[in-house]
Order: C-alpha cells, then sequence, then structure tokens
C-alpha cells in the first residue's frame, strides 16, 4: 500500500505532533500496526481551541456565498478522492471498500447539502403588538464548536457535522475516534488543499489513555461554544454533566437499541432485503442497526428460514480490500470480546442457535442468527453492535408496541406492515427519533437525523441541522 498517510495533529493551520507522543493505528482485518499518530494533550487542545477562537474572528464574518464555495470544493474534492479515501477508511476500521467508498460519497453530499442550507439562514419579521416597535431575528454562529466522532462512520459523522459547522460560520476542533484517526487527518488535509483558511479546522487525535484529558478540556473551556458528539450512551451522558459547568449547546448521538417489527400484512420480499441491509451493513456496528427483531407468530417460521437462506448466500466475511466481502472484522478486541461473552450468555439464558455463534479467529466473527430469543435475555437489552441477529416472537400489535418501547434508548425503529392504519398507529406509537415503514435506509442529507430518550438531543442533517451551530438573535428597534 503506497498511499501516505497524514498522521500529525493540525492546530492553527500547521501540521504537528502532540505533546503525549506518539499512538498506534491498527488494522483490525490483520492486527498490524498501520501508523503511529500524534497523541495530543490538554495543551494541544487548549492551543487548538486558541487557534479556532481567533480564526473565529473572520471566518464568522465571511458572506454565505464564499462559505458556500468552500464547501462545494470540498465535495468536488471529497468526490474525487473518494478511491484513496475508501482505503484509509478500510485499512483502520475493516469496513468493506464498497461500503467506505459508499460512506465517502455519503460524506460528500453533506457538503453539498449545507452549501445549499447556507445561503437559506433566514431570519423573520415578527408582527408587534405595539405601533412603537419594530423586530426581527436574525441567526448567527454560536463561535467554537467542538466536534467529538466514532469509528464507525469516521468520515461521513465529522462530514455531517463539519459541514453544517462549517456553514453556519464557526470554527471547529475535532476530535476523531482512536481506533480511525487517519481518515479525519486525510480529511483535513484535502480540505486545506481546497483552500479552509488556517484555524478554521483543527484536529486533536489522542490515544485511549487521554481521552478524559482531552475530553475534558474541551468540554470545560468557556470559549468552545457547541460540543457535537456522536459515541455511546455512557460517554454522550459524562459530555452532557460536563458541559454543564460551561452551559454549552449539545448536540448528542448517541446509542439506539432499534426494535424491527414484522406484523402479519408484512411483505417478507421486502422485509427480508430490509432486515439484512440493516442488521448487517457495517457488520452490523451502526448505531441505527436492528437491535430487536420482532416477528408475529404467523409468519416467524418462514422469516426465519428466508433470513438465514438469505444471510447463507448474501453474506461473505473477510478482509474489507477483498473483493467480494460485505463482512469484515469488528473494530477492536473490547468490541470482539463484548459479542462473543453476550452471544454466550444468551445462548446459556435459553436462545437457540439457527447460524453462527461460535468463534472466527482474529476480531472476525460469524453472521449470527438466534432465536427463542426473550426480552429477560442479555441480548435483549444491550445494544449489539456487531453481526447477530435476534428473533422474538409476538402475538398483539399492542403487546409489541409496548415491548418495543420497553427501553431507554430510542433512536430508529422500523416496521413492515400493509396495514394503513396499523403504519399510522405504530408510526405515532414508537419512542423514537427516525421510524422506517416497510424501509430500513432512512439516513440521507435532506433528512433530520437524531433520537429521543437516551440516544441523545439535536438533528443532524436536514434543515435542522444548521440549528445546532448558530443561535438566534431577536432584535427590537423603537421607531
Ligand atoms: P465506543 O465505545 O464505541 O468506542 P465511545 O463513545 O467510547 O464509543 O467513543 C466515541 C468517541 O468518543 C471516540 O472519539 C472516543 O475517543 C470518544 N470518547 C470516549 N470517551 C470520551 C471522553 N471521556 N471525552 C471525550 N471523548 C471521549
Amino acid at each position: 500500500m503506497s498511499q501516505k498517510l497524514v498522521t500529525e495533529a493540525y492546530v492553527g493551520g500547521v501540521w504537528r505532533g502532540g505533546r503525549g507522543g506518539t499512538f498506534a493505528v491498527y488494522d483490525p482485518a490483520t492486527g498490524a500496526e498501520i501508523a503511529q499518530v500524534a497523541d495530543c494533550s490538554s495543551q494541544d487542545v487548549e492551543e487548538a481551541i486558541e487557534a479556532a477562537s481567533e480564526a473565529y474572528l473572520i471566518w464568522r464574518h465571511t458572506s454565505v456565498k464564499e462559505r458556500a464555495a468552500l464547501l462545494y470544493k470540498i465535495r468536488d474534492s471529497l468526490l474525487a478522492n473518494k478511491d484513496n479515501l475508501a482505503t484509509t477508511i478500510t485499512r483502520e476500521s475493516g469496513k468493506p471498500l464498497g461500503q467506505s467508498a459508499g460512506e465517502v460519497g455519503f460524506s460528500a453530499s453533506f457538503f453539498e447539502w449545507f452549501a445549499e442550507e447556507a445561503r437559506r439562514q433566514y431570519g423573520e419579521t415578527i408582527p408587534s403588538s405595539v405601533a412603537s416597535k419594530r423586530m426581527v431575528t436574525i441567526r448567527q454562529p454560536v463561535g467554537v464548536a467542538a466536534l467529538i466522532t466514532p469509528w464507525n462512520f469516521p468520515i461521513a459523522m465529522m462530514a455531517r457535522k463539519l459541514a453544517a459547522a462549517l456553514a453556519a460560520g464557526c470554527t471547529c476542533v475535532i476530535k476523531p475516534a482512536e481506533d480511525t484517526p487517519l481518515i479525519a487527518l486525510a480529511f483535513t488535509k484535502l480540505c486545506e488543499d481546497v483552500g479552509v483558511p488556517a484555524g478554521v479546522i483543527n484536529v486533536v487525535p489522542c490515544s485511549r489513555e487521554r481521552v478524559l484529558e482531552v475530553g475534558a478540556a474541551l468540554c470545560d473551556s468557556p470559549q468552545v461554544q457547541v460540543l457535537s458528539f456522536t459515541g455511546s450512551t455512557a460517554v454522550g451522558q459524562w459530555l452532557y454533566s460536563r458541559c454543564g459547568l460551561t452551559v454549552k449547546k449539545l448536540s448528542l448521538e448517541l446509542g439506539g437499541d432499534a426494535p424491527f417489527i414484522v406484523f402479519p400484512t408484512a411483505n417478507l420480499d421486502l422485509a427480508i432485503p430490509g432486515a439484512m441491509a440493516s442488521k448487517f451493513r457495517n457488520t452490523g456496528q451502526t448505531c441505527v442497526s436492528a437491535n430487536r427483531f420482532f416477528v408475529h407468530e404467523s409468519l416467524h417460521d418462514e422469516f426465519v428460514s428466508r433470513l438465514a437462506a438469505a444471510m447463507d448466500t448474501e453474506l461473505k466475511v473477510g478482509r474489507g480490500l477483498d473483493t467480494g466481502v460485505n463482512q469484515g472484522p469488528l473494530i477492536n478486541q473490547r468490541q470482539h470480546d463484548r459479542l462473543v461473552k453476550m452471544v454466550k450468555e444468551t445462548v446459556a439464558e435459553g436462545a437457540q442457535v439457527v447460524r453462527g455463534g461460535t468463534s472466527m479467529s482474529g476480531l472476525y466473527y460469524p453472521p449470527t442468527l438466534l432465536t427463542g430469543v426473550t426480552p429477560a435475555m442479555t441480548l435483549a437489552k444491550n445494544e449489539i453492535f456487531g453481526p447477530v441477529a435476534i428473533i422474538m416472537k409476538f402475538k398483539t400489535e399492542e403487546e409489541v408496541v409496548k415491548l418495543s418501547n420497553h427501553t431507554r434508548r430510542g433512536l430508529a425503529g422500523y416496521f413492515y406492515s400493509n396495514d394503513v392504519s396499523q403504519v399510522w398507529r405504530v408510526a405515532e406509537a414508537m419512542e423514537v427519533g427516525m421510524v422506517g415503514v416497510n424501509e430500513t435506509l432512512m439516513s440521507t442529507c435532506e433528512a433530520p437525523f437524531g433520537g429521543v430518550k437516551y440516544s441523545g438531543i439535536g438533528k443532524e442533517g436536514s434543515k435542522y441541522g444548521l440549528d445546532e451551530y448558530s443561535s438566534l438573535k431577536y432584535i427590537c428597534f423603537g421607531v
């Protein structure tokens, strides 16, 4: 692999080392070290915040047209460099190459979308109840944004946040996930190359050992006005409480627990591909993955046998760089061991193994299908984050709606039904931020992405995505 990797931190337009030395990034497919990356300390973060604050004084006054023009350039550059970027994603995350290329295209779509939305940041005039006043609102950027991104969509989550932040007029300090900093740095280099001014984007990678220190520096800085995070609920809760001290605006995209319900009128010709896409995309490591399958007793056996057959014929486990592979390794040992333990416990609790369930070498895990699962079993109570489908049987709509809502998380939910009244009833009753009706691939730049309950606050993408990075100012004129 001859591609040159970017491994340094980027602060105030300068590529440099981190005060913590370096940390290793590994290829999850082979366990081999890919690179040593700058390990930033809290002091590096403070300097990055300083650089972003200084750049903000200029960036906030650029016109929306200028910012939009730069966002279009970033889109074009992402698309022009798709293959190289996809290879970097696959090397450090294990994601199959086709999916990595898809992620780069998805990332570009947010730059196009927010280039367009930047120009529509309207205020309004408000009719006054007294003749001596005139009232208007305007939108302004909030200031420096801290963006903390995960490893499962390492460029798309950065892109979705960054495009909105830049469009609104914010400058950024980005902390990428320790498993996947290389794609964040490669993307940043590309932004530098198309002319993003120094200090507007700063990137401070750090090792897992330094994440608390770096996270605290971002939360505690009064100069950081908004923090946007995608990751686990536990870390989100910590950031939420820590940011209380500086009263930051917060956008949190946290863990999901998506129910996938198959009602008696479901068309299995749609439900089976929907289940396959939702469960096995990115080897099950997405926050909107179907987590709990509830299948009506009348369709249960047919659904299970057809899903098992689709798994046998459509899924190929292996190195993400190899042709035809669509199931890569899990990201790291911690996630792998967690999944192995949860499957073992669920089987010991009485679930039946229809496919998979046994270990493979390295960080690979076989596509697995378990039936006879009950809501009290381990896998039904946790976010699985791996290629394991668990099937529960149900009898009535009332029972299954109650079961699907019986979780603290509420990101996405899916169901298959052709009963129009039921479609409305269930879509409204689901306690989630996003519902897929006879469809599981919902994420797109035009639609609001975000959850309710412990799955987070705020929306990304869509016309609402800019709200996270801008504030509404009311101006009252006496006349
Ligand atoms: P996972 O457990 O799947 O790795 P995390 O929520 O731990 O998910 O990670 C998501 C992102 O949050 C990563 O960039 C990670 O480094 C970061 N992170 C983890 N802990 C903290 C923390 N205390 N402060 C700031 N960022 C953190």
